[in-house]
């Protein structure tokens, strides 16, 4: 995932397209284009895994769908490889690529309310701050992930899920119509009446198909959640993970509940015993009346330490914020995911294990339980897929120095390798590395077929193939 080195004559080719591709598009982009030399490129090339460090040869950021087209097109004539940024957190690194253009829409971050009929259209630049921002100024919402300088494209084009997942759906369940500009640089609309095989893959199929420049949204009602927080001692984790593990299932759909395993912080608000110690964090979202949330904290707060449980009202803003700091640019990331239909005890055992031996403080091994809104849209409905194994683990392995990328990222295989026999097949394509393309198919796995046909139709080139890929038949 670090810098790719080619060799002389392949660098030397990629600098004459890349002059050819900033010459051609100087004068009919009307955005910024910016080389490696220029005040503001060191800034503006960096993506948020530091462990991706790759050098584009143009940056070109587009101001509008005409710049997008252009763009598109330019590249098309002269071969340059092509990456799409939107936030920049593919933790794969695909936003970025050495010596080629970005298609940088950090530009386009408009959002336009019609709040009467709880309608949004989001420019394909957008944050989810962005939208968040907007959204609550009449108390609407939209359901996303849990970080705000996250990309919305990136997310909602892999699916998307959060703290309202369960109440209201994956994020790409809840978008109406897709505006893309697609390889042969048309501009097509897709929702559930026009070009409906494109907008079933782009519900869950990543960027194969085209650069989205406008989602159409659905939003819903809610300003404010309870959120409950505590931090189990290793002791109880066992027990914990048992409760969670039977208790979700029947679990309401207002009723979201994140568990972290990790080493706790040695900082003021973590009382002192836990302090570097491994612990199971629990963060509960409640979204229906706040009067009903109590009755499903009790039984998460006798399992944690009783000075680290809290449970308060929080704005949906605030909420939406405050893991914003644990994930800061440019550190190094490597991450491994599944799903488990059940989480069985000797899974358990080996999550208790790998707690105990977890070689960061920043590393976590993230579990949510999907279920609720989401799990009730059947498995052909969308590209996203499978929603039955209701289970997710994420592995997240997160570092400062380069000198040690091979300690972490042979721990987060390591245990992958262990937990792997007890999972059901299937993956989130936003949460895979670079180093996954043989699981792309196992993330689609019986839409597969039909992924590769919409992609055939619309990117028969694969000139988007900076992502999860899903090559298109080669011709006979
Ligand atoms: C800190 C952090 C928190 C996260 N939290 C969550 C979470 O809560 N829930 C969740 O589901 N996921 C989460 N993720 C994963 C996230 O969904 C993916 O990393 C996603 O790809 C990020 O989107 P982006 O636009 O920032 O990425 P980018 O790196 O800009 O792009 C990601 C991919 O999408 C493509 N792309 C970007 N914009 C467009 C576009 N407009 N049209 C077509 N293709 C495009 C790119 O080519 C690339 O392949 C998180 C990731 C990070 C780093």
């Amino acid at each position: 995932m670090s810098s790719q080195t080619n060799p002389p004559r392949e660098i030397h080719q990629q600098h004459h397209t890349s002059r050819e591709t900033y010459a051609l598009l100087r004068g009919q982009f009307r955005g910024d284009l910016l080389r490696p030399g220029d005040p503001v490129y060191e800034e503006a090339h960096a993506i948020w895994n530091g462990m991706v460090a790759r050098r584009p040869g143009v940056i070109a950021r587009c101001t509008d769908v005409g710049d997008v087209r252009t763009a598109i097109q330019v590249a098309k004539e002269t071969g340059i490889l092509t990456a799409i940024r939107c936030g920049g957190h593919s933790l794969a690194g695909f936003s970025t690529c050495d010596g080629g253009l970005v298609i940088d829409l950090s530009r386009m971050r408009e959002v336009t309310l019609d709040p009467d009929a709880r309608r949004a259209r989001v420019a394909g630049g957008c944050l989810l701050g962005s939208i968040d921002t907007a959204t609550q100024k009449t108390g609407l919402v939209f359901p996303s992930g849990v970080v705000s300088h996250t990309g919305a494209s990136g997310l909602i084009l892999g699916g998307g899920t959060g703290w309202l997942t369960r109440r209201f759906g994956l994020s790409c369940d809840n978008v109406e119509t897709y505006t893309v500009v697609t390889a042969d640089g048309c501009i097509v609309r897709a929702n559930a009446k026009e070009n409906v095989d494109l907008f079933w893959a782009l519900r869950g199929g990543g960027s194969n198909f085209g650069v989205v420049t406008e989602f159409e949204l659905k939003l819903h009602p809610l300003k404010s959640v309870v959120l409950a927080e505590g931090l189990t001692p290793e002791s109880n984790i066992r027990q914990l993970l048992q409760f969670w593990r039977d208790f979700m299932p029947e679990a309401p759909f207002d009723l979201k509940w994140n568990l972290d395993l990790r080493l706790a912080p040695h900082k003021q608000k973590v009382s002192l015993p836990l302090r570097g110690c491994p612990v199971a964090g629990s963060s509960l979202v409640w979204t229906g009346a706040p009067e009903d949330a109590q009755k499903y904290f009790d039984r998460l707060f006798s399992l944690c330490h009783p000075d680290s449980v809290r449970s308060q009202l929080v704005s949906f803003l605030n909420l939406q914020t405050m893991a914003d700091t644990d994930f800061p640019h440019g550190r190094r990331y490597y991450t491994k995911s599944g799903y488990f239909r059940d989480l069985g005890d000797r899974t358990i055992d080996h999550l208790l294990e790998a707690v105990a031996a977890i070689p960061s403080p920043e590393t976590q091994i993230e579990l949510t339980y999907l279920g609720g809104a989401a799990g009730q849209v059947a498995a052909d409905e969308t590209a996203f897929g499978d929603r039955s194994a209701p289970f997710i683990i994420n592995l997240l392995a997160n570092w400062a120095d380069a000198a040690d990328d091979g300690l972490h990222i042979d721990w987060i295989r390591s245990l992958f390798q262990k937990l792997r026999p007890a999972m059901t097949p299937g993956v989130y394509v936003n949460f895979m590395s670079g180093d996954e393309q043989d699981r792309v198919p196992e993330a689609y796995q019986q839409r597969w077929e039909r992924m590769v046909a919409v992609k055939s139709h619309y990117d028969p080139s694969n000139f988007f193939r900076l992502n999860q890929n899903v090559p298109p038949r080669t011709r006979a």
